[in-house]
């Protein structure tokens, strides 16, 4: 294929989670012909990188869309919707073309086709290239494994990525020491369900996690959600190393044991505050994610759900109202509690978090830095626990690894002056 002289621009729009912002590198690491912009306005074609975790998340893709409709750019649709939207969008002609995840490798030469294109693939793929750098970034992000082999009650995760496989070890270990030689010392695991790393392969999260953290270069590592049944024993048994995050995400997605049936969830409430009493001794800071007003949510089990979140030691949420996914079991559930009323319980268990995450800070141990960006007046980044501080300083920190021992607590983050 001749080069061309000017190379189109190609701006990439990532929708939801970790793994999507992993599968954007992944894309443009492959794209040789184009130019990569972050200028919407001046680029040739928009590729969409989609969510489709609730139906909101799919309106939210599908404005972006007609926006850039009407600006006449070519949309190429890619990510998780494309296995439940793309077909749609194609015959609607609002999209040039659709690949799905297993097509994304093969983007530069999609990108060259003069005709509409709707590549889903399979669900079955591994990528087999790897990210070898990030662009403006201070801390890479790893994808160990694809796919989920749950069947929680609202999540349509599994049809879109497929059934849980683990990527190869070598493969995870030979990225992480080139990333490293490209200078980054901070590294995120994701995946769709990172807990069932190594399930397939004979192997476990725990035993990957040993050998990421031998390699030179590597300062700390983190890890996206976990599930609270994949805590295994290999996995404590890194949880004294010291390029551990002493933060963690375990999902618990309620605190109530009827609820997390309905929600055909694994895990239950009683050896879930085991775990987080056991972590929390450690000196972890943890978080969780979970769902209010799912179908099913009546006050009395919301009571008992509360009653127990309080005794759980989280000083992180990531919480969210119940929102209907078109063919998850959920969806065919009659919805019980209103939109007013799951935000008032919502507010409730960040009301908790916040004061949790205000007393955990408190305790002003020594922090570990990593500076990722200049605020404002602020030089701004994560501590090891996931929190956030402001630095102030005449000197350029973007980048640049700190150790704090001097700074002050308030209700929205840490601040210290260097
Ligand atoms: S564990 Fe449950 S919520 Fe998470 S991706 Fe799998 S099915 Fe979805």
């Amino acid at each position: 294929m001749s080069e061309p002289l000017i190379k189109p621009k190609v701006f990439f729009k990532t929708f939801g989670c970790r793994t999507n912002i992993y599968d954007t590198q992944m894309m443009i690491g492959r794209l040789k012909d184009f130019e990569v912009t972050d200028n919407e306005l001046t680029a040739d074609i928009v590729v969409v990188n989609s969510c489709t975790v609730t139906n909101g998340a799919d309106s939210g893709v599908r404005n972006y869309i007609s926006k850039q409709n009407r600006d006449g750019k070519k949309v190429i649709f890619a990510g998780c919707g494309a296995n439940t939207h793309g077909s749609e969008l194609f015959e609607r002609k609002k999209v040039f073309g659709v690949l799905g995840h297993s097509e994304k490798e093969n983007i530069n030469s999609l990108l060259f086709s003069e005709e509409p294109f709707k590549n889903i693939g399979v669900l079955t793929h591994l990528d087999k290239n790897i990210v070898s750098n990030y662009h403006d970034k201070s801390k890479a992000f790893i994808k160990i494994q694809e796919g989920c082999n749950f069947s929680c009650s609202y999540c349509i995760i599994p049809h879109v990525r497929g059934k849980a496989r683990s990527q190869n070890e070598d493969k995870i270990i030979k990225q992480v020491k080139m990333l490293s030689e490209n200078g980054f010392g901070e590294f995120i695991l994701t995946g769709t369900n990172i807990g069932s790393y190594g399930k397939d392969t004979n192997t476990t999260l725990g035993k990957l996690l040993q050998k990421l953290g031998m390699i030179d270069g590597v300062k700390r590592v983190r890890m996206g959600s976990i599930e609270p049944v994949q805590i295994d024993d290999s996995f404590k048994e890194t949880l004294k190393e010291p390029w551990l995050e002493k933060h963690l995400h375990i999902a618990l997605q309620h605190t109530n044991e009827e609820m997390l049936k309905i929600m055909r969830r694994r895990n239950g409430v009683k050896k879930d505050l085991e775990l987080f009493l056991e972590l929390h001794s450690l000196g972890f800071a943890l978080g969780t994610d979970f769902i209010v007003g799912h179908p099913g949510e009546s006050e009395e089990i919301w009571q008992d759900a509360l009653l127990n979140f309080t005794k759980f030691p989280i000083t992180h949420l990531h919480a969210f109202c119940y929102s209907k996914r078109d063919g998850t079991l959920s969806a065919s559930m009659k919805q019980t509690v209103d939109g007013k009323r799951a935000k008032s319980r919502l507010k409730e268990l960040q009301a908790i978090i916040q004061k949790n995450n205000f007393a955990f800070r408190q305790k002003k141990v020594k922090l570990n830095v990593l500076v990722e960006e200049q605020k404002g007046d602020f030089y701004t980044g994560f501590d090891q626990f996931y929190n956030r501080i402001f630095i102030s300083s005449k000197d350029d920190l973007v980048k640049k690894w700190i150790t704090i021992d001097d700074y002050e607590v308030k209700k929205e983050g840490n601040y210290a002056t260097l």
